[in-house]
């Protein structure tokens, strides 16, 4: 445990069950600041009959819940939401803590944005309504109801907005949860459901395991679990979603990608330049939906990593929990040995290494590569780290034919003034999600997640409302029945 007692993170229990907080019985799980590699929390992975029980304590909470009228359950979630804004400061802290992310991303991008997902539901939930369909004398109605026990499983670059993404929409719908964050950030789903008990949540309704891969296994094949939200790799993805096939159980998932940022040459360069900074090194490069194939028109490459290369000079590395710093360490030494593997895979191949390199310790710095080729491990591999890898186009089918020849499809960037081509250029892109003239913004408002490789279903927005739900169909007949015999 880290000597330095501000630094102790130690939540009162590892899981949260039943709305009580229960000792996990199984293998230790140390929580590492990524800053220093000290530990600042010990806890334990939830055994198989703990998760078996946090499922079977959210089955039975779950009746009762989805009795509730939509508007308390509402009300809870819009509770839990003003509690996490009076607290912003000290859950940003823990979140530094938990993820070694600067405090001035965790202030402003982590909370604020699972908040916002909880003020958001909380305000649909009283608009959640089926259909009434006309049949001449007959007619029929549809009723959205919730799927039951639902399943959160996160990966651990934005743990505590993940728990918020998944629980939002679930909740309000009237499912309860069983939530896994990821081995490496297992402190901020803890915090979520203190809050939510103290905004009123009934007990059961959100619960917490903690746990390596197995535990989250565990959890997608349990009889009393409905559906499945993971958050996390491809690979993952697809053991995850074959898993829950067997059950016949609904999944949303939300995978890895390589996603392409197409800058023209009319585009303004200074928003292109600042765009592929938040594409590529906003919490060190650990974000799914990164534009990490930044496709330069021909003309305008050398201006564009000139002016990069000028305003990578002002990057500050250092202490997460100082505000000044701007570019925070990796999340663990495993990750930062992945991408120095992949920077000097990138060297290999002959890409030219602009700025950055393999840095040292737990910090890689911002990184970027030009002279790329499409079939180079840097430009066809997602490294989830801070290494960006430019491309050169001639002509708009060109760049719009390379941008797509990927796996992965979540998310995509075109800079360019000529309004028309923004959006024929966006149409025939491959993403589940693209952004014109600016970068990596993901309001609670906007349906956000992939298609091919990159996964299914969609997180926010009303949208997110009908992977949480099914529709149940109620035909009423008005008049006699006539039958043949
Ligand atoms: P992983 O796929 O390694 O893990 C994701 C979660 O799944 C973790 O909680 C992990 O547990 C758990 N898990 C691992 N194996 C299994 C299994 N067999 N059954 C059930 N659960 C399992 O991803 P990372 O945590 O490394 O996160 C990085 C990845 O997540 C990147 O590919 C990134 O692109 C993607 N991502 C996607 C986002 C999106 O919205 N599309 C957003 C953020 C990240 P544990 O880690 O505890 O072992």
């Amino acid at each position: 445990m880290t000597q330095n007692p501000e630094l102790s993170a130690q939540p009162r229990a590892s899981l949260f069950i039943g709305g009580q907080h229960v000792e996990g019985q199984g293998a230790e799980l140390a929580v590492r600041y990524a800053y220093t590699g000290a530990t600042i929390a010990s806890l334990r992975e939830a055994t198989p009959p703990q998760v078996a029980e946090a499922c079977a304590v959210a089955r039975q909470a779950q009746p009762g819940w989805a009795a509730l009228a939509p508007v308390e359950r509402g009300r809870i979630l819009a509770r839990a939401a003003a509690l996490i804004l009076e607290r912003n400061e000290d859950l940003a802290r823990l979140e530094t803590l938990d993820t070694g992310k600067p405090i001035q991303e965790t202030l402003v991008a982590d909370w604020p944005s699972g908040a916002a997902a909880l003020e958001y539901f909380a305000g649909l939930a009283a608009t959640l309504t089926g259909q009434m369909i006309p049949l001449g004398l007959d007619w029929a109605y549809t009723r959205r109801e919730p799927l039951g026990v639902c399943a959160g499983i996160g990966a651990w670059n934005y743990p505590s907005q993940i728990a918020c993404w998944k629980a939002a929409p679930a909740l309000v719908m009237g499912n309860t949860m069983v939530f896994k964050p990821s081995e490496e950030t297992p402190l901020g789903a803890l915090k979520l459901a203190e809050i939510f008990l103290e905004a009123g949540m009934p007990p059961g309704v959100f619960n917490v395991v903690q746990g390596r891969g197995e535990v989250g296994a565990a959890l997608v094949t349990d009889p009393n679990v409905a559906k499945v939200s993971l958050t996390g790799s491809v690979p993952t993805g697809r053991r995850v979603y074959a898993a829950a096939a067997q059950g016949m159980r609904h999944v949303t998932m939300e995978l890895g990608g390589k996603s392409p940022l197409v800058v023209f040459d009319d585009a303004n360069l200074e928003d292109a330049v600042g765009a592929a900074i938040l594409a590529n090194f906003y919490s060190s490069g650990q974000i799914c939906s990164n534009g990490t194939r930044v496709f330069l028109q021909e003309g305008i490459k050398e201006d564009f990593l000139a002016r990069m290369a000028e305003r990578l000079a002002s990057v500050r590395m250092g202490d997460p929990l100082n505000p000044l710093t701007n570019h925070g360490p990796i999340i663990n030494q495993t990750q930062a040995d992945k991408i120095r593997a992949a920077i000097r895979a990138g060297q290999a191949a002959g890409a030219r290494l602009v700025c950055g390199g393999e840095g040292e310790g737990a910090f890689v710095p911002p990184t970027v590569f030009a002279d790329a080729t499409d079939d180079m491990a840097i430009a066809t591999d997602e490294i989830f780290g801070p290494v960006m890898t430019v491309l050169s186009f001639r002509e708009e089918n060109e760049a719009i034919r390379r941008a797509n020849n990927t796996g992965f499809g979540l998310a995509a960037g075109v800079f360019t003034q000529d309004l028309t081509r923004a959006h024929r250029v966006t149409a025939r892109l491959e993403a589940g999600t693209c952004w014109i003239n600016t970068y990596n913004l993901t309001p609670v408002e906007m349906p956000f997640g992939g298609v091919k490789l990159s996964g299914l279903g969609r997180e926010n927005s009303a949208a997110a409302i009908e992977h949480y739900s099914q529709l149940k169909s109620v035909y009423v007949g008005m008049g006699g029945v006539d039958a043949p015999y």
